[in-house]
């Protein structure tokens, strides 16, 4: 069962609100913090922060070790979604895999938002057909999400677009403290949704950095915000494991370098984003409706290219 902040000795309400508000909103993400790092996000003493941290890991078997057997076990029921084209689905060994974060990135307009969509509808299909009969919780943070666009998709794969649209949970994240706390939300609807013999397969959060970008920008230090975005990074890859969904986050990289800090690039989070994704989706425009899409740092996958299209029906070969 989930437990809740309160349940955590030494953390009152005032003290859970201060921790949520910091955006620590689970028991694990308090479990990765450091004493420092809590006591200033909840104004409590050093002390206290240790034994709430020790409390929480001993609550998420956090440093808890599996046998390989429990984790081989877990492997093989990873899931693949497919994308609609066969050569990225080629360049991604198969499609986009449960139990991991797939990171696309590029600039405005290179199609993350769309393909985000095309697997929305794509993991409803069953798995003859490349889906894995689940349903999605998206994370809209930039108010992109068109169901109009959603229903395109749904009749070019011979779906019932009311029913794609049913199947398709979305939130707006109103800033990055909100989509952290979206994260446990999902959590939560997908316990709910399971008991009704629905399965969450796929979580997209669309996107993952723009609103830590915007918060974030011309600090000194970007310390604070990598630890977050660490952090939600974290929660993310448990809901993926806890539910075997895929999770896709987008990243915008900047076309215009004098407007911006940092190196145009490279995508927003720099190496904690690297990291913790598993695969790494460079995405470019090229002629018309042609995309590129380049497979980055893959711990077992070459690195590779593949081109597909963007029309009505959605993402092509
Ligand atoms: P971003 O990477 O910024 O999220 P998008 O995924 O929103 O970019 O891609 C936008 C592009 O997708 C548009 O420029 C257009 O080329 C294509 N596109 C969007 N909707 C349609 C549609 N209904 N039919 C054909 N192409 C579309
Ligand atoms: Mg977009």
């Amino acid at each position: 069962r989930e437990i809740d902040l309160e349940e955590l000795p030494n953390v009152g309400p005032s003290t859970a609100e201060k921790l949520r508000e910091a955006g620590y909103s689970t028991i694990e993400a308090i479990a990765v913090a450091s004493p420092q790092e809590l006591s200033s996000a909840a104004d409590i003493p050093e002390s206290t922060a240790a034994k709430i941290i020790a409390a929480a890991r001993k609550f998420a078997n956090i440093g808890g070790f599996e046998t390989g057997l429990t984790i081989l076990e877990r492997r093989k029921n990873i899931g693949k979604i497919t994308t609609g084209s066969k050569a990225l689905d080629d360049l991604l060994g198969g499609g986009v895999e449960t139990q991991a974060i797939t990171e696309l990135f590029g600039e405005f307009g290179s199609g993350k938002t769309q393909i985000c969509h095309q697997l929305a509808v794509n993991v409803q299909l069953p798995k003859e057909k490349g889906g894995l009969n689940g349903v999605v919780v998206v994370i809209d943070t930039e108010g992109t999400f068109r169901p109009e666009r959603i229903v395109q998709m749904a009749k070019a794969k011979d779906l019932d677009p009311d029913v794609a649209l049913e199947n398709i949970y979305v939130a707006q994240a109103y800033n990055s403290n909100h989509q952290m706390l979206l994260v446990d939300n999902a959590k939560e609807l997908a316990n709910k949704l399971r008991k009704e013999g629905k399965h969450v397969r796929l979580l997209v959060v669309d996107s993952l950095t723009a609103h830590f970008r915007a918060e974030y920008i011309g600090r000194g230090t970007l310390a604070d915000r990598q630890q977050k975005l660490n952090r939600h990074l974290h929660d993310l890859l448990r809901f993926g494991e806890l539910f075997n969904a895929a999770i896709v986050v987008t990243n915008q990289v900047m076309a215009k370098p004098d407007q911006f800090f940092g190196d145009p690039t490279k995508p927003v989070g720099g190496h904690i984003v690297a990291h913790t994704a598993t695969f790494r989706v460079y995405l470019r425009k090229s002629k018309g409706e042609l995309r590129v899409a380049r497979l980055i740092d893959s711990p077992h996958l070459p690195e590779a290219e593949a081109v597909f299209k963007i029309t009505e029906r959605g993402i092509e070969d």
